[in-house]
């Protein structure tokens, strides 16, 4: 049994650079089944353990074995309603693969790609999810469509709730459909995914902004129970000088523009201007799916990160695929100033390099200003991808509880309002899409428990 992983093929970075098609291309049956064998189905399996969701991923892998695809979707279905998403952007490395067994000696399985291979072929062969019971006559709204509020409707929908989404955005799936690019996660994934919910009897409403259109107090009258997901798109800024010109971008506004209003196009509604020369600001995985997003525009793209390679905390694999691409990365260095012309346009940053120290309490490394280093860097285009926070607009005129940070008070999934529930980015600050779908699950079974008295 080979200690070495199966590798998934991928578009070649000389092509994809010039297109927003998926750069990581899967398994094949043959690829998937070889991999399959390496997994020694472990009577205590420690992968399960790294799932957020708990897969019965020893159960699913065995089915692969036995070439029953159906099977396999079918065990994964039980635990998760978007395992076409979750193999293609869990963060496995850190979850179920750090847990597998094999990779104390070698290669961990590649859990992802496998679950990956079997959502697609669920997509193909038309599987459906499991299926729908009787109705209970007690209804759900959920305010907000990422994965934490499609978890929960998923998981009430089996349960026979009657359940109504809201969302504001024109399109459902959160951020799987505006944050994250094309290359990553095809949108048509996120659609099939969103349209298997809806055969479960899931109703959508697109471009409903809760707050305004209806207020979460009407929501409370009018179902038996809400939840809230209304994740954390609200994106931070260095609040230095200069960063109200034109040309300066929250990350979430250039992806928006790119995913969602195909803003790349010139004939679209919201063009962007494109720029020559872009940096972007931050080192995380949304700075690498900004940069590389750019880079597709045909922009030179850099990131710039004021602390080293060893601390960006984008995933290992994204920076990888970032460099392979062509993308620059200025480490070590932070702007301080952005310089513009009479008409606003940025023409450059004042930018100092970083000098880093101890290992904080937080376990990372600080970082101080070089005062002797400050020098001028060209550009027009700077994209600020620093983080984000929650936006609270569902919430207007309501009094939940929220902590210092603006997050949602919860025990467990509950908020401090009546039969209000919330999860996902809202409640933890940006994290990521598994650990929404945790808290999707949490709530709905709550849910349950608090409406029908059972589990
Ligand atoms: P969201 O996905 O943010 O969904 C919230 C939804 O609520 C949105 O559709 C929003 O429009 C809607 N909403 C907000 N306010 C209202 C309102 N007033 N009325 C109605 N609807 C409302 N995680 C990973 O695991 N892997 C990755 O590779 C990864 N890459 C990422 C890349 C980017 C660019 C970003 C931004 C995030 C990424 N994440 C990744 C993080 C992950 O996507 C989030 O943690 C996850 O989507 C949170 O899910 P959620 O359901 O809580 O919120
Ligand atoms: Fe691993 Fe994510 Fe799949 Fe769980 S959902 S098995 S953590 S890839
Ligand atoms: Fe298979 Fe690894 Fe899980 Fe063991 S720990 S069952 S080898 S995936």
């Amino acid at each position: 049994m080979s200690d070495t992983k199966v590798k998934g093929r991928l578009q070649e970075s000389s092509v994809r650079i010039h297109n927003f098609e998926e750069v990581e291309l899967g398994y094949n049956d043959e690829e998937a089944h070889e991999e399959s064998l390496r997994c020694l189905q472990c009577i205590n399996p420690r992968c399960v353990k790294g799932c957020p969701v708990n897969i019965a991923i020893p159960e699913f892998i065995k089915k692969i074995q036995e070439n029953d695809i159906k099977g396999a979707y079918e065990v994964i279905s039980r635990s998760s309603s978007l395992p076409a998403v979750c193999g293609r952007v869990c963060p496995q490395e850190k979850q179920c693969e750090s847990m597998c067994v094999k990779g104390l000696k070698g290669d961990a399985i590649s859990i992802g790609s496998l679950e990956r291979y079997v959502a697609d072929q669920a997509i193909i062969n038309h599987f459906n999810q499991a299926e729908q019971k009787e109705k209970n006559g007690k209804k759900v709204a959920i305010v907000g469509s990422g994965p934490a509020g499609l978890t929960c409707a998923g998981d009430l929908a089996k349960k026979g709730f009657e359940v109504t989404i809201y969302e504001v955005l024109q399109k459902a799936g959160g951020v799987l459909i505006y944050g994250i690019p094309e290359f990553r996660l095809p949108k048509r994934i996120v659609k099939e995914e969103v349209d298997s919910l809806k055969s479960l009897g899931v109703k959508i409403l697109t471009d409903v902004p809760v707050g305004n259109a209806i207020t979460l107090d009407e929501l409370q009258k009018e179902y038996d129970a809400v939840f809230v997901g209304t994740g954390a798109g609200l994106p931070k800024f260095m609040g230095i000088e200069g960063e109200n010109a034109n040309q300066v971008f929250s990350a979430n506004e250039i992806l928006t523009r790119i995913n969602l209003m195909s803003g790349y196009q010139e004939d679209a509604k919201t063009p962007i201007k494109k720029g020559k020369i872009a940096y972007v600001i931050g080192g995380g995985n949304v700075a690498m799916d900004a940069v590389r997003s750019l880079k597709r525009l045909g922009i030179e793209a850099h990131i710039m990160y004021r602390r080293g390679e060893e601390e960006l905390p984008a995933r290992k694999l994204e920076v990888e695929h970032a460099k392979e691409e062509g993308i620059v990365f200025d480490l070590l260095k932070n702007p301080v100033r952005i310089l513009t012309d009479e008409k606003n346009n940025v023409t450059g940053m004042e930018v100092v390099n970083m000098v880093l120290g101890e290992v904080g309490e937080d376990g990372r490394r600080s970082v101080s200003e070089d005062q002797d280093s400050l020098h001028f860097v060209p550009c027009d285009m700077i994209v600020m991808a620093l983080g984000t926070s929650p936006n609270h607009e569902a919430l207007k005129g309501s009094n939940i509880a929220l902590t210092d940070r603006g997050l949602i008070v919860v025990e467990e999934t509950k908020t401090s309002l009546d039969n209000v529930f919330a999860g996902g980015d809202a409640v933890t600050g940006a994290a990521t899409v598994i650990l929404a779908m945790e808290a999707g699950k949490k709530a709905a079974k709550q849910i349950q428990e608090q409406l029908l008295g059972e589990e």
